[in-house]
């Protein structure tokens, strides 16, 4: 178990540790979400744990799409990265890995350090599509993002072990640890498309176990897979989202474009979703809840 590795998902808003190191993921556009919305709900109280039995919220409103769509751009960027060192782009296009990255900490770390410049610039270039609070007073005074919480809401495939278990902290992601983790993230979407995402790296995990089991843990190791790896369930996970988005957006006053109407997998943009926000999206009510 100690030679374990895992693939650390990084998810907006909270804490990831790669190599014993946290990791500040807060920085990358989302406050913390779980807070927030515990602040939103009068009759929980944050402090009483574990929460009730109640089931997590479906985040099917328009409130919640701005936090849909910063999600999914956020996987754009991510996608466009991991592609840079991926296995399956051709070599030739491939970005050339630093000296020193060899391995799934090395290369988890790199992509990280890319990853939260461009959430900071982005930030303070308030490309967000949506005016989170905590978000806007850090970005406006330029200070640093506090760190994580201590328990980050946070899921791990190991993969240098044949059973290629996603987990949640110690504990196998299935029954109570998987209800657990869902209201977490209290946001149904947002915690299947995570599920959605390590579940990519379980189904690589498996492949290459059962191609060569004694060399799969090394395989699963180097550079170009996890990166590989990385960039198929940042897909699956932009995906889920980006379904959940299409599915909402016309309730909430989105006014595409020509393009984009002739786009069957169009979304609204930033600036669009912002607008809507702005709106205090006003179609939901003109429209009657017609799609
Ligand atoms: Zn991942």
């Amino acid at each position: 178990m100690s030679a374990a590795r895992v693939y650390r998902r990084p998810v907006p808003g909270e804490g990831i540790m790669i190599g014993g190191r946290a990791l500040n993921w807060k920085s990358l556009g989302l406050v913390p979400l779980a807070l927030l919305l515990i602040a939103a709900v009068p009759d929980r109280n944050p402090d009483r744990d574990p929460p009730p039995d109640v089931a997590p919220k479906p985040c099917d409103t328009c409130e919640d799409l701005c936090r849909l769509v910063d999600t999914y751009l956020q996987k754009e960027k991510g996608i466009e990265l991991w592609r840079r060192y991926a296995a399956s782009t051709p070599e030739a296009q491939r970005t050339r890995l630093p000296p020193g990255v060899t391995d799934t900490n090395g290369i988890e770390n790199l992509v990280w350090k890319e990853f939260s410049e461009w959430a900071r610039n982005r930030r303070q270039n308030r490309e967000l599509p949506c005016k989170l609070r905590d978000e806007t007073a850090a970005g406006q005074a330029g200070t640093p993002v506090p760190p994580p919480a201590a328990v980050a809401v946070d899921l791990v495939t190991v993969t240098q072990q044949d059973s290629c278990e996603i987990r949640y902290g110690d504990r196998k992601l299935e029954g109570e640890a998987l209800r657990d983790y869902e209201r977490a993230v209290d946001c149904k979407v947002l915690s299947d498309a995570t599920i959605g995402h390590e579940a990519v790296h379980q189904e690589h995990c498996m492949r290459a176990y059962a191609e060569d089991h004694r060399r799969a843990p090394a395989f699963l190791d180097t550079p170009e897979q996890v990166a590989e790896s990385e960039l198929q369930a940042w897909k699956r996970h932009q995906e889920v989202v980006g379904d959940a988005i299409r599915s909402l957006a016309g309730k909430c006053g989105w006014q595409p474009t020509k393009r984009q109407r002739r786009d069957m997998n169009a979304l609204p943009s930033a600036a669009q979703t912002r607008a809507m926000q702005e709106r205090g999206w006003k179609a939901a009510e003109a429209l009657g809840g017609s799609p």
